[in-house]
Order: C-alpha cells, then sequence, then structure tokens
C-alpha cells in the first residue's frame, strides 16, 4: 500500500528546500542588484545578467499614424499582426500560427522561409488600402524574445536559443538581416524596422497608456512571465558604463536584463529541478528561468508526483507510466489543480485522470497534490517579486522620498500568459513585493497586467522608428 510517512517525508523536505523567507530573498535582491551593476559595467561583465542595451530611448508619444505590422516571435507560437494608429476604433487584426517542433529544432534557413511565408500569406489577404505607397514597403516591429545583442534599432545578433528552441546555425548572425532576407526571397515587400523583444514591447503598451491617462505615473520596469520570462527596465545613461554612443536626449536607455540568466547559490533549487535542468536543451543556463516560468513549472510539480509514485508508492503499486513522460503536465494544468475550489477537489481529480492516467484518487491524495503544486508556485512567484525588487533597488524606487521631491507612482508592467492565468501566483508575486519592500513604499509600486506588447508594442516601436516619417 501507500505509505503516507514516506510521502510525508518528501514532501517536508520538499516545502524545507522550496522556502524563501524574506531573509533570503533580500540576499538575492542584493545579489541581483550587483549583477545588474556589473552588466552595465562593460560586455559580459556578469555571467547572469547581459544587461542588453536595446537602443530604445524614447517610448511611444501617441502621435503614431498608419499602418503597421508586428511579428512576434518568442514561445510556441508566433503571430502576426497589423496594426492601424491614428484611426480611432480600428482594430488590430491578428493571424496566430504554431511552430512545429522541427522548425524549432532544424535549420536556421528553414525557420526564417518559415516565417517570412506565413507573413506573405497574412499580407495576400489584404485589399488594396493597406498596400505601401509606391517606393515605401510595409513597416514591421519584429519581437524577438530571445537574448541578443542589439547593434542598433533594426539589428541584432542571436546570443543563444532559449525556451526549448535550438535552430542551428542561427547564433552570432543578424536575425533582422535574416528575415529581411527571408522575405525578399519571397518577393514580399515588408522590412523590419524596429527589432525589440517583448519586454521592451510592454514597457511601450503601458507608457502610451500611463501618458493617455496621465496621471503622472511612469512606467519603468515591465516583466514577462510566460513560456520564459524576462524583465526590461528604463536606466539612466549615466548609469551605464558600457554605452559608448552618443547620449540620447532622453537621458535614458531601456535595458533588457535577461533576468532569466540569473544564478546563485542562494537560490532555493531541489533534485528536481537538477534534472530538469540536466536533460534541457541547454543544461547549467537559464537557472532562475528554470525555477519560475511557465515552461517549467508542470514539470517540477511531475518529478516530485514521480518521486512520490516511486518511492511511497503513492499511486499504487507500480508507477503510472504518464508519470514517466517529459512535460505532459503543463503549467496550466499546476494553476488549474491549484486553484480548484470544489470541496471534493473535482479538478485535480480530472486532471489526475485525464493527463496523468491516475484514476480514482482519495481526497487525501488530491490535497496533496494541491499542495505540491502550490509550494512549487510559490517559490516562483516569490522569486519574481524579489527580481522586481532587485529593480526597483537599482533604480532607487524601494524606498519612501523624504526629500520633498515629486513622488510619482512607478508603474510595474506584467505580460505574459503565466501571470495572467494564474491568480494565485500574482498574489504570491505582490505579497512578495510588499513584504519586501514594506507597505508604505508598496503603496506607490504598481503591478499591473499590461498586454499585448509583444504585439502592438512592437507596431508602436516600428511606427515611432519609422523611415518614412
Ligand atoms: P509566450 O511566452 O510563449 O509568448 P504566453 O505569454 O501566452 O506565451 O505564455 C504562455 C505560457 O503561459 C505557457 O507556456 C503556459 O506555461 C503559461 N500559461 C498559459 N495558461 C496558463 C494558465 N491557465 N495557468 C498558468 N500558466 C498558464
Ligand atoms: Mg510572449
Amino acid at each position: 500500500g501507500s505509505d503516507w510517512d514516506k510521502a510525508e517525508f518528501v514532501l517536508e523536505e520538499l516545502r524545507r528546500q522550496c522556502d524563501t523567507p524574506a531573509d533570503l530573498l533580500y540576499r538575492l535582491v542584493e545579489d541581483m542588484v550587483e549583477e545588474m551593476k556589473a552588466g552595465l559595467a562593460k560586455e559580459g561583465g556578469s555571467k547572469d545578467y547581459k544587461m542588453i542595451l536595446t537602443y530604445v530611448d524614447k517610448l511611444p508619444s501617441g502621435k503614431e499614424r498608419g499602418h503597421f505590422y508586428a511579428l512576434d516571435l518568442g514561445g510556441t507560437n508566433f503571430r502576426v499582426l497589423r496594426v492601424s494608429f491614428g484611426q480611432d476604433g480600428s482594430t488590430p487584426v491578428f493571424q496566430e500560427v504554431s511552430i512545429p517542433q522541427e522548425i524549432m529544432l532544424g535549420q536556421h534557413e528553414e525557420l526564417f522561409d518559415y516565417i517570412a511565408g506565413k507573413l506573405a500569406e497574412f499580407v495576400s489577404k489584404e485589399d488594396s488600402s493597406y498596400h505601401p505607397r509606391p517606393g515605401c514597403k510595409r513597416e514591421l516591429g519584429f519581437t524577438f524574445s530571445f537574448p541578443i545583442k542589439q547593434t542598433s534599432i533594426d539589428s541584432g545578433e542571436l546570443i543563444k536559443w532559449t525556451k526549448g528552441f535550438a535552430v542551428e546555425g542561427t547564433a552570432g548572425k543578424d536575425v533582422v538581416q535574416a528575415l529581411n532576407e527571408a522575405m525578399e526571397r519571397r518577393g514580399l515587400d515588408m522590412v523590419v524596422t524596429a527589432l525589440v523583444n517583448d519586454t521592451v514591447g510592454t514597457l511601450a503598451v503601458a507608457s502610451l497608456a500611463a501618458s493617455k491617462a496621465d496621471a503622472g505615473d511612469e512606467v519603468m520596469i515591465s516583466v514577462i512571465l510566460g513560456t520564459g520570462t524576462n524583465a526590461c527596465y528604463v536606466e539612466s545613461i549615466d548609469a551605464i558604463p558600457k554605452w559608448k554612443g552618443p547620449k540620447p536626449s532622453s537621458g535614458n536607455m531601456i535595458i533588457s536584463m535577461e533576468w532569466g540568466g540569473f544564478s546563485s547559490s542562494l537560490l532555493p533549487r531541489t533534485q528536481y529541478d537538477e534534472a530538469l535542468d540536466a536533460v534541457s536543451v541547454n543544461p547549467g543556463e537559464q537557472i532562475f528561468e528554470k525555477l519560475l516560468s511557465g515552461m517549467y513549472l508542470g514539470d517540477i510539480v511531475r518529478r516530485v508526483l514521480l518521486r512520490l509514485a516511486e518511492e511511497a508508492a503513492l499511486f499504487g503499486p507500480s508507477v503510472p507510466p504518464n508519470l514517466l513522460i517529459p512535460c505532459i503536465l503543463g503549467t496550466p494544468h499546476v494553476s488549474c489543480m491549484h486553484q480548484d475550489k470544489s470541496s471534493d477537489l473535482q479538478e485535480v481529480g480530472r486532471i489526475l485522470s485525464n493527463v496523468l492516467g491516475i484514476h480514482e484518487t482519495s481526497l487525501e491524495l488530491r490535497k496533496l497534490v494541491v499542495e505540491v503544486c502550490s509550494i512549487i508556485a510559490k517559490r516562483a512567484a516569490r522569486l519574481a517579486g524579489a527580481g522586481i525588487v532587485g529593480i526597483l533597488r537599482k533604480i532607487g524606487r524601494d524606498r519612501s522620498k523624504h526629500d520633498g521631491s515629486s513622488s510619482h507612482r512607478t508603474v510595474v508592467a506584467m505580460d505574459g500568459g503565466l501571470y495572467e492565468h494564474y491568480p494565485l501566483f500574482r498574489a504570491e508575486m505582490k505579497a512578495a513585493v510588499v513584504e519586501l519592500l514594506g507597505s508604505e513604499v508598496a503603496e506607490n509600486v504598481l503591478i499591473e497586467l499590461s498586454k499585448d506588447g509583444s504585439g502592438i508594442g512592437a507596431a508602436l516601436l516600428a511606427a515611432a522608428h519609422s523611415k518614412y516619417s
């Protein structure tokens, strides 16, 4: 029969190893700030944070006009969209395309030819009112949510693939040039005018909203919690020794941290995390991301359940075969089980049965599964909260102002499926931020969902950097 003592031992160990008390988070925040400074000091200055110069030094003004396109590549799907600015009530037109596994793990040119083909398909459906003027091309904001070394607003080299992509031959190449060339091969009259990542797009959309609301709130940070995770923020150019160009008139530059690369011996990692990392496409890398992003949370939970099956025979005398299948349990399953409000935990029972092939579970067992989900999600959410506080500290917005200077509220713009669709995760993350900042300071930090930066935000930045205006 099941060995509940052993199960309780495994669970107790998990609780202890995943614990994230405030003093631990404070030490992580300090580590993070040091790494941020090191990454800003010189190229490669931090082994953790790339602190990428985005070449975006101003955010949208709200005066953008015309039709612009965006291509959002950064996860399991890519999207193409057209946005018309300056026309009230016009809604963006979208098309979502999934990326076949063989393309994600395939060859460089195949990937870009595939994308160019889908873009061509999209514009072939447009009527003539959207055709560009003679001598002009359609302008595209390219959201490329992988670490790149940007060299201007419309060029940048891939540093490395993340999030399950392992396309051969792209690392070190200019992804804008690759896409422009593929579009030319297709005879498509489109050109990339802005290369951004989803965090920068999110910042753009949120800034536009804040400027329209006119409440003086300052959008300084954006964080994506989706398949992967990253953050960007508005840094003072004087705090970026590695910037060698002219000083932008705004005095600022948006920095994409690539915060998923953070790693520290202080991070609360377990044997499950280590095993997951070891079989990932990028072992030893993106350690922070592997603790908290949507691509991984489900599989961490699966690994805990597998150990409970193997060592405590919790799901019967033999190990349910589905528990051995990597990634069979997704983060949406985790959030669904964690947030099951029915008294008999029906959703938990349904997912255990439908997804893992574990039928007829007792309420006691379902409760234990919920607790596993809760421990893994809470650790993730609190680490994300610590990451936000790290940025707030770096830009001096982690304390109250006693010098009488204007105290605008700081907006942290959030996006990504994990944040959007997992209310308990959001609540834990915000609670951690309040705990670390104190309630008085936290009142001036607004953590807000800001949707579709990777789409509309990219089109906005393409408009802001139009070659024809
Ligand atoms: P991407 O990061 O690929 O651009 P999204 O921002 O939409 O895309 O995030 C998708 C991720 O969000 C998925 O990988 C999944 O892990 C997570 N997610 C989606 N739905 C939920 C949900 N209901 N609960 C928790 N996480 C979810
Ligand atoms: Mg995304």
